[in-house]
């Protein structure tokens, strides 16, 4: 099992790259905001895995801010995750 960190908003989470994340029922990942945990469901595509945790940053970000739409509005987390990994996602920046 793969071991990583990300420091979000001045906080550390573990990233648990796993072969299944929840047993009681199919996800691509989840995030435990009690012990600072995400785990990721290593057997995606690397490109899956990497907007996977991006949804799970959002929905830490919610928790660390109070923001209540990004800790259960699963609809609008995963569209924020979407737009910006396609943003972000291979982008050349120049000046
Ligand atoms: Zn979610």
């Amino acid at each position: 099992m793969d071991k990583n960190y990300i420091d979000i908003l001045g906080q550390r989470y573990l990233i648990r790259y796993v072969d299944c994340v929840n047993k009681e029922e199919p996800r691509k990942g989840e995030i435990n905001f009690l012990t600072h945990e995400i785990r990721i469901d290593c057997t995606m595509p690397k490109d899956l895995q990497e907007q996977t945790l991006l949804h799970e940053v959002i929905h830490a970000i919610g928790d660390l801010l109070g923001i209540e739409e990004l800790i259960n509005n699963e609809g609008t987390v995963q569209s924020l995750s979407s737009a910006l990994y396609c943003t972000f996602k291979d982008q050349v920046v120049s000046r």
